[in-house]
């Protein structure tokens, strides 16, 4: 939240001391000249005494105070040499308003930081949330490239059809390694994606004769059905392996 009020600047008086023969800007009288030099002051709900240190400058004989914008070389030699010899006190107190802001900004920043720590292990945590009994998703999908990669007569691929937007169930029959084919075998079951092999609703009686397909080797080492002319045909979503 942070809120800003408006911040006053109040100078401190810290002394007032004769600039030994700087003349006038203003009317060229020798002598004469008085240098007044203050601590900044910031004040909003609390007040900081900073190390910030200016002054004025002021002529007894023409009575009158010499703005900065006129200090000549010799008035702003003695103000950096003055001002390094002054030692200040900094502080910072927070009155009743700034305490109460403090108190409301570190509980706003803690819930927005408990959120995000929240949020974090939440993200953490929720990927390894398992379906039923079986490994998580992130498992699956990582061991059925694995499987993918070497594919088995009995592997159950769930594949996902661009030209039909569903998902179909195939049972691996035979792998021709030198033909670059597999040979796998559909069901006409209509399934999601099962949270594990063993929950995956395909008995023999499933896949039946005249079903028969087959598609390349390589793509679908690469995760790809593609027909003998490499035509794309879909995604394999999940491999499972009894
Ligand atoms: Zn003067």
């Amino acid at each position: 939240m942070i809120v800003i009020t408006r911040i006053n600047k109040n100078h401190l008086f810290l002394k007032t001391i004769p600039v030994a023969n700087a003349g006038c800007p203003l009317c060229n009288a020798r002598g004469k000249m008085e240098m007044t030099f203050y601590q900044l002051q910031l004040e909003a709900g609390w007040v900081r005494d900073t190390k910030k240190i200016t002054a004025s400058v002021c002529c007894k004989n023409c009575g009158r105070d010499v703005p900065v914008v006129r200090w000549d070389k010799e008035l702003d030699t003695f103000f950096k040499a003055e001002k390094k010899k002054i030692k200040v006190n900094t502080s910072f107190k927070a009155g009743k308003i700034g305490k109460i802001l403090i108190w409301l900004n570190i509980l706003f920043f803690g819930a927005i930081f408990l959120l995000f720590t929240g949020m974090f292990i939440y993200h953490r945590i929720a990927p390894k949330q398992t379906a039923g009994t079986g490994a998580s998703r992130d498992e699956q999908i990582r061991q059925s490239g694995l499987f993918a990669a070497s594919p088995q007569p009995g592997d159950l691929i769930l594949v996902y059809l661009f030209d039909d937007h569903k998902q179909i169930l195939l049972k691996i029959t035979a792998v021709d390694a030198t033909a670059d084919v597999v040979k796998a075998i559909a069901s006409d079951k209509n399934i999601d994606v099962p949270a594990n092999a063993a929950d995956v609703p395909a008995a023999d009686a499933d896949f039946k004769q005249g079903k028969e397909t087959s598609f390349s080797l390589t793509d679908y080492k690469n995760l790809r059905v593609t027909a003998p002319d490499h035509k794309r045909l879909g995604n394999v979503q999940m491999v499972y392996r009894k």
